[in-house]
């Protein structure tokens, strides 16, 4: 496994690492020991980094979470939680102080940690921008101050809206972004904005290398917003693989990890063979006959992907 420094904050991150989501029940039901299993699995393969929020299975991946970190030594993960997004289903949104507050005093507890490495404002696209400027990101620094967390993200789908946070907060306060869906073998635009972000100074943290389900054998969960045309594309491109012996998950994880100036890529399970797979496949050598024949199959749907956000802050969209 290969670590790379999340910008300038001194983490120094697996180049995959494991995103929680999947604990909370949101692709599957799971049960609690396929969940410690998988986050033990994730953490003796080399993952050191670990993104959850409240909002996923409604706070039960934080819950799960909380208990497969029961008795693993602190300075062995870094971790990554949220404020601000509690319910895309409810609309439930609220970037304020008090609730800033709140929010992360809970996350603690259900977490089972004193402080949080990385404290990351949560899909911004649905925030007021002017809110997350004045009101939060200062809240988050009050909170940097009494060392409840280190360091400062944020986090959204829409690539246009982070240029809209970081031109006008002040110097170094957002250390790190969370992509999600532009950084994988069917969308790459995350990459024209990434010398922006090296500018910057801020780290990059790239989600979902299998676009939610898109790039797997399963296919997509019923709440996936990809369109029919996407997910046929995605379907041939995983049909070719299988074809060649191949699950289209591990091409999409190497071809996500292979770029240096992403600090990491958060991969979701909630089984701890794939989690084991995964990690596996980051050091074997990539299939480059495979992955130019994967990519010319997904060419009619190349960065044509799905937006969402306030109308201000959304992508538009590419054909
Ligand atoms: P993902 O692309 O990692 O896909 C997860 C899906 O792929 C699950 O259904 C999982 O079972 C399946 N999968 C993973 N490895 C597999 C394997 N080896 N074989 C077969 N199937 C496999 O998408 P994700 O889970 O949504 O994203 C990863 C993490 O990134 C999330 O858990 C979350 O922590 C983070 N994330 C954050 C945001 C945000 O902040 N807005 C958005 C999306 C994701």
């Amino acid at each position: 496994m290969e670590y790379r420094f999340l910008g300038l904050t001194g983490m120094k991150v697996s180049c995959l690492s494991f995103g929680a989501s999947s604990l909370g029940s949101v692709f599957r039901e799971v049960t609690l020991d396929d969940c410690i299993a998988t986050v033990h699995a994730a953490l003796d393969g080399g993952m050191n980094f670990i993104d959850v929020s409240p909002a996923y299975g409604g706070t039960l991946a934080e819950l799960r979470l909380g208990r497969a970190l029961e008795g693993v030594r602190r300075d062995r993960y870094f971790l990554a939680t949220k404020i601000g997004s509690y319910s895309e289903a409810r609309k439930d949104y609220d970037y304020s102080k008090a609730s800033t507050e709140r929010s992360i005093e809970h996350s603690m507890k259900r977490l089972g940690v004193d402080y949080v490495d990385l404290l990351q404002c949560h899909d911004v696209e649905f925030a007021d921008h002017d809110q997350i400027v004045n009101e939060t990101l200062p809240t988050l620094l009050e909170l940097k101050k009494q060392g409840v967390i280190r360091h400062i993200g944020i986090t959204g789908l829409p690539l246009k809206m982070f240029r809209s946070i970081l031109d006008r907060a002040g110097a170094d306060v957002v250390e790190t972004i969370l992509s999600f869906c532009h950084y994988e073998l069917n969308d790459t635009s995350l990459a024209d904005l990434l010398p922006y972000l090296k500018g910057k100074n801020v780290g990059v943290i790239n989600a979902s290398p299998t676009g939610m389900g898109l790039l797997t054998n399963r296919g997509t969960p019923v709440w996936h917003p990809a369109s029919n045309s996407i997910k046929e594309g995605c379907l041939k491109a995983a049909q070719h693989c299988r074809a060649k012996g191949v699950d289209i998950v591990k091409l999409a994880v190497q071809f996500s990890c292979a770029n240096p100036d992403i600090a990491t890529t958060l991969v979701g399970s909630a089984n701890p063979q794939n989690i084991r797979e995964n990690i596996a496949c980051v050091d074997a050598p990539i299939d480059r006959q495979l992955l130019a024949d994967v990519l010319e199959i997904l060419k009619p749907i190349h960065n044509y992907n799905f937006t969402r956000g306030l109308p201000a802050h959304r992508d538009p969209l590419l054909a």
